[in-house]
């Protein structure tokens, strides 16, 4: 009989699950997982919640084969350390994001209609009717940042209460979107005409500090702010300037650390409970039967859908998988990072094409923030079928003797309204190098560190004005290439630059230069 060890406070459900198919079970919320491990060398399967698991965890269990997080985040597991030692470690993503969604809604309203303050003081015997003049969320307009899996239960939460719903999320596609019922904008927009702003993206490096004080600066007086995603993506100082400014209202749920003691936001929280966005009996059924079922799907079908750390084939190289996620990253850029993108099309040269599904993850990766390096394994698929985005990769020619290379295709929209990006490269020397963008051949520039790109009509003097705006910024040019198009028609300016160029410069750039399109982009 297998083992399953669950070590966290999960409804028995899972227990009587697997139970139920022959599993040997320990469920022990009240000794530590350290001792645990200890005591079960032999468990085959393990499952957590928020508990720590760690490589000296993961060392004194040598027959574990899985990890099951029940829930979606799964930072608190060394999933490295698992790959190595051949175990896979799943989440169950969604299993708690109606628990999330009615959070914010209760949220929303418990702040618009002073409940707790209205609880609060009428137990102490006042009568303060008329300081609790409330708000109705009806008919409000509710701008929404991430359209995942909370995001899109939020729209449809939202819906009985006739809001209006602005969304940006930087992978849905246009359709998707609109079959949801959200009007898609540009980041300062959802801020500029929300009235109440609710965050449910990742934090991640691209996300950390996002909401900063420009941001804010945009709402208008008395609008709210819901944060029940992650601490760090608020710039907290920022938010106690312009919320004293604007009179806003923030509510929240998520902390630095989950742990009892002062809390920094006490001063500019109008609402704030314990990370509590999934604690409901109904996310840990579903979390727990989600576990349950998952480890005998794994073991009895070998269904990996939800493993988070899945290893690479042998004969796919880091290289390549590198290749793929900068050119789409270069592809991203190039169409614009305010698009859309509902096509990605590969064609995929050298044998490569046998690795298409695991290429998918890298390429996801290169054109949504959302994707952190530690989401590197995730099955991509399942991922771009729930933002409407198509992934094609089209057959190729072997015998035209391309080499190991390939090519990146990004579209947005179709007929009039149609854009493309496409972006070719190769690996050269062991360093990933772009060959080709649209038209402009011969590129050969690698695409690491920060790039400025401007397309212009070929003309005497242009690139001159380009590289003066940037010297004018004492930005220093470590290489430039600009070959014109096949047509012989425009021109591209590649600049690789020695620090960030902030959109204002790119602003200038295109003014003085007349440029068709200015991009800059900072791959790490
Ligand atoms: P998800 O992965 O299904 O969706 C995240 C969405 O954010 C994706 O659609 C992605 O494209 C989008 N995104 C990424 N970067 C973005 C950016 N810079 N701007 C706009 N959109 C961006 O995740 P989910 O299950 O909906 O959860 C969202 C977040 O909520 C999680 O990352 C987690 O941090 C948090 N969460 C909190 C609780 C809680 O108890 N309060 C519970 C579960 C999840």
């Amino acid at each position: 009989m297998r083992k399953v060890l669950i070590a966290t406070k999960l409804n028995t459900v899972a227990a009587e699950i697997l139970k139920k198919n022959e599993y040997a079970v320990t469920q022990d919320s009240e000794t530590d997982l350290g001792t645990l491990a200890k005591d079960h060398p032999d468990a085959f399967a393990l499952i957590v919640r928020s508990e720590k698991v760690t490589a000296d965890i993961i060392d004194l269990m040598p027959n574990l084969k899985v990890i099951v997080r029940a829930g979606a985040g799964f930072n608190t597991i060394d999933i490295k350390h698992a790959r190595r030692q051949g175990i896979d470690v799943m989440n169950t993503p969604g299993a708690n994001a109606n628990a999330v969604a009615e959070e914010v809604v209760a949220l929303i309203l418990a702040s618009f209609r002073h409940l707790v303050a209205g609880d609060n003081t009428t137990r102490d015997g006042l009568w303060e009717k008329k300081k609790f003049m409330g708000r109705e969320l009806t008919g409000k307009t509710v701008g929404i940042l991430g359209l995942g899996n909370i995001g899109q239960l939020l729209v449809k939460r939202l819906t009985g209460f006739d809001c209006r719903i602005l969304g940006y999320d930087p992978v849905i596609s246009p359709s998707k979107a609109e079959d949801l019922g959200v009007e898609l904008c540009s980041l300062e927009k959802v801020f500029e005409m929300s009235d109440i702003v609710s965050l449910h993206i990742p934090e991640s490096k691209e996300t950390r500090g996002l909401i900063n004080e420009k941001l804010l600066g945009l709402m208008r007086p008395g609008s709210m702010v819901v944060n029940c995603a992650r601490a760090g993506i608020i710039n907290e100082d920022d938010l106690r300037k312009v919320k004293a400014e604007k009179k806003l209202i923030f509510c929240n749920d998520v902390y630095p650390e989950d742990k009892a003691g002062p809390k920094s936001i006490t001063d500019i929280a109008d609402l704030m409970v314990p990370h509590i966005g999934a604690n409901t009996e109904e996310a840990n059924l579903n979390a727990a039967t989600r576990a349950a079922e998952q480890i005998i799907a794994y073991v009895e079908r070998g269904v990996m859908s939800c493993v988070v750390n899945r290893a690479v084939p042998d004969g796919l190289d880091e290289d390549h998988q590198l290749l793929a996620f900068y050119l789409a990253k270069v592809a991203r850029s190039y169409l614009g990072t305010d698009s859309h993108p509902d096509r990605i099309e590969t064609s995929l040269y050298g044998g490569l094409s046998d690795y298409a599904n695991w290429l998918a993850a890298p390429i996801v990766l290169g054109i949504s923030s959302d994707f952190d390096p530690v989401f590197d394994f995730q099955d991509a698929s399942e991922y771009l079928r729930e933002k409407g985005i198509t992934f094609t990769n089209r057959p190729v020619d072997d015998s035209k003797g391309y080499g190991k290379s390939m090519t990146i295709d990004l579209f947005e929209g179709s007929g009039n309204t149609l854009t493309k990006a496409s972006v070719r490269g190769t690996v050269t020397e062991g360093n990933p190098m772009v060959s080709r963008i649209d038209g402009f051949d011969k590129l050969y520039f690698d695409p690491s560190g920060h790039s400025v790109m401007v397309v212009y009509k070929d003309c005497p003097g242009v690139l001159a004005k380009i590289t003066s705006v940037v010297a004018r910024y004492g930005i220093n040019i470590n290489d430039i290439r600009c070959p014109r198009d096949l047509k012989g028609e425009d021109s591209i300016a590649i600049l690789k630059v020695n620090r960030s160029v902030s959109t204002e410069i790119i602003d200038e750039i295109k003014a003085e230069s007349g440029a068709k399109k200015a991009v800059y982009f900072n791959i790490e």
